[in-house]
């Protein structure tokens, strides 16, 4: 209020070091958050210095995954600080902007807009070599708004290997097209289960295989640059365990396959 002039977004200054990068999906539960936050983990752990902007209206789960979940931003000035994390990330979540938290946001449009804008524009995040932004599931307001601010933001879409889940994220990544975004790869997730009587070479298709390689050979052809296949993470009970207490698994079981995975690609993104 007040007639004040809305503050610019740091990232979408031309000079702007900063890497955006936006994890989107076709649906939910897909993994699209515990990808976002082992990611980050793994980024701080090479050196970077990283940030979440967790903008999933339906799920918000970043800070819980991180074990921030009742921490609440501090205000200095008319600047937000971000929640700091033992790891070193910083992570603003749509969630902590509710007055309360098991308020639902049943915001629209513009709401959502000045919410993502408030995230980016409004938040002290300093000097940042990547921030991670973690959208709501499908091609809706959030997804469009990002686009108009930041067109110079990346994606990466993460799908898991089923024909249903890969035609829903080959929608997400074609918007983010639309809107003028890279893509900058896809990420398959829940791939595989290692049997656990067997063995790790004995591989169950719980979810089918393929819907990975479909989204990314899909949405080269279709904007004529390679989209690759980032990586392939498996189905790992210690994955969901780490993002329900608070611990993700690059941090929790750093040699696991899925956390090896997980931290190859973002070393390679
Ligand atoms: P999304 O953000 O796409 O809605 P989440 O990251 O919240 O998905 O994941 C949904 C659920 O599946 C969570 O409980 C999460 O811990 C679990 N999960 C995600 N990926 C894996 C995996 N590779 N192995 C085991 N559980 C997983």
């Amino acid at each position: 209020a007040g007639g004040q002039a809305q503050r610019e977004i740091p990232f979408a200054q031309p000079g702007s070091l900063t890497r955006v990068i936006a994890v989107a999906s076709g649906k939910g539960g897909v993994g699209k958050s515990s990808v976002t936050v082992n990611l980050a983990l793994a980024m701080a752990r090479d050196g970077l210095r990283v940030g979440i902007v967790d903008a999933d209206i339906y799920g918000h789960s970043v800070p819980a995954m991180l074990g921030v979940a009742d921490h609440r931003p501090t205000q200095v000035d008319d600047l937000i600080m971000p929640v700091p994390t033992a790891s070193g990330v910083s992570v603003i979540s749509i969630g902590m902007l509710k007055p309360r938290r098991d308020q639902v946001v049943a915001w629209r449009g513009p709401m959502l807009d000045r919410a993502l804008v408030q995230m980016l524009a409004d938040v002290y995040w300093g000097d940042l070599d990547v921030l991670l932004l973690d959208l709501p599931p499908g091609t809706g307001d959030i997804a469009i708004s990002l686009g108009q601010h930041l067109p110079n933001a990346e994606v990466l879409v993460v799908t898991t290997p089923q024909e249903a889940a890969a035609e829903v994220a080959e929608r997400a990544g074609t918007m983010a097209s639309m809107m003028h975004q890279r893509v900058v790869g896809v990420v398959e997730n829940m791939s595989w289960l290692a049997c656990p009587h067997c063995g790790p070479e004995h591989r169950l298709d719980v979810f089918g295989s393929g819907g990975g390689e479909r989204v990314a050979s899909t949405l080269s052809e279709r904007f004529g640059y390679e989209v690759r296949l980032s990586g392939s993470i498996p189905l790992d009970p210690s994955l969901r365990e780490g993002g329900d207490v608070g611990k993700p698994i690059v941090e929790a079981d750093p040699t696991a396959p899925a956390a090896l995975e997980l931290s190859r690609v973002a070393t390679e993104l």
